[in-house]
Formats: C-alpha cells, structure tokens, sequence
C-alpha cells in the first residue's frame, strides 16, 4: 500500500493530548485489531458509542496523523500502529511479576548458577556467588546501577512485560537476550533502538582502577571502560563494559559464527558460552589520550583481540 506523507506532524504537546482520551485510545485498538479498513459505522460500533457526532470529532482528532480515511474505509497509520504496539506490548496495562528466581544458567564469571529479577521492564540478572560487573553502592552511574539492585549484580536485558507471560524464568532469560541483543545491534551501529534518530558516542575510563580480581574500589565496576551512548533526539541512553559498542563489530560477529555459537539465536545449550564470550573478556587500556583499548574475547582456547578508538570502533581486529 502507497502512504502519503501525514498531513502534518504533531508537537509532542499535541500528541500527548490527542492520545490522552480513552475513547480515542479505543479506536485505535480497535483499528490495530481490524485485518481491513473499517467503515465509520462499523468503528464506531467497535468502540461502543452511541453518539455519532462525538464519535466523530473523536475520530477527526486521529485523522490524518494516527489514523488514514481512505475510499474503504478507517485504518491505522504507521504512527497509530506504533501506539498500539506499545499498548499491547503491556507498557501500560500488564504488570506481570517474576520475583528473584535462581535459573540453570551459570555466571560468565564464576560458573555459579545466576537469579533473574523483572522489574521496571528489564530482567536483572545477579550472580549467587561472586560480586557480578557492577557494586550497588557506586551511585555515580546511574544506567548501570539501581539503588535497589542487590549483590551480585551482573546487569540487565531490557524486555516488555509482554516478555514474562506465558515463558519460565529461564525461557525470560532467553527472550530477555535476544530482545536486548536486537537493541544492543542498533545502538552500537548509531541508531537509536527506540527512534531510529543518530546517537553520540562516548568513553569513559576510571583512573584509579584497581579491580583486584572482582569490583573496583573507585568506580565500582568489573571494567575500567565505560562506553556511553545517548540519542541526540529521544530520551534513550545506555551505559555499559566495552562490548556495548561493539555488538556490531563484523569481526565479533564471525568470531562467534565460526564457533557455531548464534548470539542472534542462542539456544539452551548455546547461551551459558555466548553469554561468556561477550562478558567476560580481557580490557587492556593502551592509553587514554588518545583512548586506545584492546578488548580480548574468548571461546574455548581462541581469542579474538579488538582494537579499538575513543569511540569504540574497532581500528584492528587479531585473531589467535
Ligand atoms: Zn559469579
Ligand atoms: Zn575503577
Ligand atoms: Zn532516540
């Protein structure tokens, strides 16, 4: 199907306000539920509404951003099925609950089997034995540390609560992977995962980095390096260890296929090695001005080192 261009795109303001109505929400839905345009009529019967003359100024607000009038009848604009998706993805609605749950997976660091947690639309994941990637009291980096995450904590994966229904705790664990590994790949090829608009790129590293084995007394985390990203037009932004920005590295990405491990696709007996590989790697800073790092990554006895600029874009790749 041809689209036009909207007739005219909403303020934020104005967006908010069209989309602040139960009724018009309730034509959306029932739009993003029709497999074909539906008539005015038919619509306003969906919705369950008797007055003709509100129903229509409801649906005139939609017209034109969220909703197209075409010869067949209403349907949804790519705008309006984003609004739907949303919904239905239990951003609003669900408030499904998966409490601390010890799963069969092992820490990429020590081997001990790790716990799951859902809350806020992320699953965290916590180590129940060593000190995990991040201490709970470093309150400077607020993306990588939640006041309320317990010891052991290893990170999360960012999932809607959509995620949690009808999967066990460990079948969470995999979706939550393969959902924040799509994010992951679009965030480190510099587009945002959440409005497609361009992200900055930046690195930070803890001077005084002492990690001794665990957690850093300075900063706090496993790793010195920390790479930040933030959309130049959205709210999103994500913090994390080095392979954050370097999902996309083609390099990374051969290094797993060639030992048959898919980290688009992980499976129950694939994940516990995949899951190793991107997190438990060797940082070496070169220097900081200018940020050179070698990050190395491991499978089995083969290593793969990247190289890598202030903006984690891989200046050599080496593979033994
Ligand atoms: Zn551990
Ligand atoms: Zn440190
Ligand atoms: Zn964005």
């Amino acid at each position: 199907m041809t689209d036009e261009p909207a007739e005219r795109t909403l303020s934020p303001d104005e967006a908010f306000e069209v989309l602040g109505n139960e009724t018009r929400v309730g034509i959306l839905q029932a739009l993003g539920g029709a497999d074909a345009p539906v008539s005015f009529t038919e619509l306003r019967e969906d919705v369950g509404m008797t007055d003709s003359g509100r129903f229509n100024y409801h649906l005139d607000r939609l017209t034109g951003h969220f909703v197209r009038k075409g010869e067949a009848g209403y349907e949804l604009r790519r705008a309006g099925e984003r609004v739907v998706e949303a919904v239905l993805s239990g951003a609003v609605t669900a408030a499904p609950v998966l409490e601390r749950t010890e799963i069969d997976q092992p820490c990429h660091y020590c081997g001990a089997p790790i716990a799951v947690r859902f809350r806020e639309e992320r699953v965290e994941l916590y180590c129940t034995e060593c000190p995990g990637t991040y201490s709970r009291t470093d309150s400077d980096d607020e993306t990588c540390i939640d006041a309320d995450a317990d010891d052991g904590y290893l990170g999360y994966h960012p999932l809607p609560p959509a995620g949690v229904a009808d999967r066990d705790p460990e079948a969470v664990f995999r979706a939550a992977w393969v959902w924040g590994h799509l994010e992951l790949l679009a965030a480190s090829a510099g587009v945002c995962p959440r409005c497609s608009a361009t992200l900055d790129r930046s690195t930070r590293v803890c001077e005084d980095h002492d990690p001794d084995e665990s957690l850093c007394d300075a900063c706090g985390r496993r790793y010195a390096v920390v790479f930040d990203l933030e959309c130049t037009n959205c709210i999103y932004d994500e913090s994390g260890a080095a392979v954050v920005g370097l999902a996309d590295s083609a390099a990374l990405v051969a290094f797993m296929l060639d030992h048959g491990l898919n980290p688009f696709a992980p499976t129950v007996e694939t994940l516990p090695a995949i899951s190793r590989a991107y997190n438990n790697f060797d940082e070496e800073v070169v220097s900081t001005e200018p940020f050179e790092a070698r990050f190395t990554f491991a499978v089995g006895n083969d290593e793969l080192t990247l190289t890598v600029d202030d903006s984690l874009r891989v200046a050599d790749a080496d593979r033994n």
